[in-house]
């Protein structure tokens, strides 16, 4: 159930609508809009029943929510959610674009990656420290000493990381050396790790389950919010279907589908899609045109030794392409990419 206030409602008046819900052992989320207030109740509604919310001063109306994300959801938070992480912000005008290798190799090829990238205005670099691989043989990732290496050469880029945590060990120390932690596609509905995403102090890419609805997803989203982290971002990863042609089927739908659900950021991810470098470049082209609010795509300065993904990953000479065609598209969607002010 959502209370909508009268548009310029008080604070005094806000504040005995919340203490009347609390006051029953339910929790409140209030989103302050620019005129109206909104108050998302979750919890057992029915210990409200004889709640008169209606005479309370300051109430417009209630509105009963049959979604079972509420504070993912768009009903209850109209206006578009924006992440402020130092110079950068997701979900505003400026594309997100996070690029680097599949994982963390060594300090050299990551020092070499960021500094590239860095000279083309891109502000987020990608790699895995830990590793979840289909196969126990494949490289698992050099984790804690993978993440020191992310942290360092974000201090001497000033570039923000973004790197998968697997587990409650990985989780604390990812929320620790960097800016946004991911949790991935294998790990969706872990909820154990999702609530532990929620209390880890940093923002969250969640990446969508291979075989995950919509539904799901953003109920994951929603483990993740209670939790009392209201900073996610939902990326779209493929999905697996009947097609073998991708590595995974790019659901290119699910952009307009989340942005009519949610109020979260929605980025795409078409290396993980595509798995092939050829289609790197269009999957990123409709990601942008579909209105997503940013891009994850595996990049490495010789991608053919990337030591995971290399199918996927593109050069970083290909990257500087792909990133000047998305610049001119962005243009027509109302959007920036980074450094579009610099130029
Ligand atoms: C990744 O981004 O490194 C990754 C493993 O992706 P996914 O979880 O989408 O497979
Ligand atoms: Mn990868």
């Amino acid at each position: 159930m959502i209370v909508v206030m009268k548009p310029h409602a008080q604070k005094e008046q806000i504040d005995r609508v919340c203490d009347t819900i609390r006051s029953r052992g339910l929790d409140c989320h209030v989103s302050i809009g620019s005129h109206t207030t909104i108050i998302g109740v979750i919890g057992d509604k029915t210990k409200l029943i004889d709640v008169q919310f209606a005479a309370l001063s300051g109430v417009r109306e209630l509105i009963p929510v049959s979604e079972p994300y509420k504070l993912v959801g768009r009903t209850g938070h109209p206006e578009n959610t924006v992440i402020d992480i130092g110079d950068a912000q997701i979900g505003a005008n400026e594309l997100m674009i996070a690029a680097g290798p599949c994982a963390v190799e060594d300090y050299e090829t990551m020092h070499e990656t960021a500094h590239k990238l860095r000279a083309q205005n891109i502000k987020f670099l990608r790699g895995g420290a830990y590793k979840p691989r289909t196969s126990p043989y494949s490289f698992q990732g050099l984790e804690e000493e993978g993440l020191k290496i992310l942290a360092k050469v974000a201090e001497e880029t000033g570039m923000k990381v973004v790197t998968e945590a697997i587990d409650d060990d990985s989780i604390a120390r990812v929320a620790y050396y960097a800016d946004i932690v991911q949790i991935g596609a294998r790990n969706m509905q872990n909820f154990h790790l999702l609530r532990k995403a929620g209390q880890c102090g940093k923002p969250v890419i969640l990446k969508r389950g291979l075989s995950s609805t919509v539904e799901e997803w953003l109920n994951a989203a929603e483990y993740i919010m209670s939790s009392g982290n209201a900073n996610v971002i939902l990326c779209e990863r493929g999905i697996r279907t009947f097609e073998t042609a991708t590595r995974n089927t790019l659901d290119i739908s699910a952009v307009p589908v989340l942005k009519a659900k949610t109020h979260l950021p929605v980025i795409i991810d078409p290396s993980h899609a595509a798995g092939a470098r050829a289609y790197i470049e269009s999957l990123s082209m409709c990601a942008i045109a579909a209105g997503a609010d940013g891009l994850i795509i595996e990049v490495h300065p010789r991608p053919d030794t990337a030591k995971s993904d290399a199918a996927q990953t593109i050069s970083i000479d290909c990257f500087a392409e792909l990133c000047k065609k998305i610049s001119e598209l962005s243009k027509i969607m109302h959007r920036t990419m980074p450094g579009d002010d610099n130029k």
